[in-house]
């Protein structure tokens, strides 16, 4: 299966990818993911893409153009993959539909998760991370322990440094005037499953499933 799983930021893109891809077993491509290792290892990409980042901008399209075509090559992504965060303009998706092209990947479907603004600040803000799993946690499940619930590393939980409500604001103007497009390019390919991403995690997963299912015609094989 290929899908992009695609919404504002704070929807559960990055939660739902997690689930399906060790669902699935298909690979979890999360551009801001590699982008923040590549700041974090001080690599010229991370030097690069830094200061778009810290400010909640957009880093270029080019730079994005070859992350994914260098992804996109891996041999674990022959089966399929699941993109989390790209593409985020037009002129990503166009450079993508080429690429697919080129690599004689089939067409692939859009996953839209929706939430209000409110619901979507009020996450964001109360969002954590650990910094050895990278699993994403409500503040108020982990306030009161030291240890993470995934990976049981100590003292790992951080907030990301755009997770502050002034840039999750910024983050999510941008979404609405250059990422709103990528999404009508889809719709107009006939391409978008639309999901309602206020709801319990497992049942967005569920809906998410059931939606692909319906949509394809095709039964997706789920381990536990
Ligand atoms: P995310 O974790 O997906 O919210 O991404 C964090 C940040 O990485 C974004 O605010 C952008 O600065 C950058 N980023 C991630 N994916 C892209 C993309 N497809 N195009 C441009 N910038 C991106």
């Amino acid at each position: 299966m290929r899908i992009i799983l695609f919404g504002s930021p704070g929807v559960g893109k990055g939660t739902q990818a997690k689930i399906l891809s060790s669902k699935l077993h298909i690979p979890h491509i999360s551009t801001g993911d590699i982008l923040r290792k590549a700041v974090l290892e001080r690599t010229p990409l991370g030097i690069q893409a830094e200061q778009s980042m810290t400010n909640g901008e957009l880093v270029s399209d080019e730079i994005m153009a070859a992350i994914i075509e260098d992804k996109l090559h891996c041999k674990e992504c022959k089966s399929g993959f699941i993109l989390d965060g790209f593409p985020r303009t037009e002129a990503q998706a166009v450079d993508f539909d080429k690429l697919l092209k080129k690599l004689k990947i089939p067409d692939m479907y859009l996953v839209a998760i929706s939430a209000n603004e409110e619901e979507l600040v009020q996450r964001l803000t109360n969002r954590r991370a650990c910094n050895v799993c990278h699993n994403i946690f409500n503040y108020n499940e982990i306030k009161n322990r030291t240890k993470c619930p995934s990976c049981g590393a100590e003292n790992s939980f951080y907030q990301r440094d755009d997770d502050t409500e002034e840039v999750i604001r910024r983050r999510l103007e941008i979404y609405k005037s250059t990422t709103k497009p990528v999404l009508d390019y889809y719709e107009k390919k006939g391409k978008v499953i639309p999901i309602n991403g206020v709801a319990p995690v497992e049942e967005v997963t569920k809906n998410i499933i059931d939606a692909i299912e319906e949509r394809t015609g095709k039964k997706i094989t789920i381990s536990a």
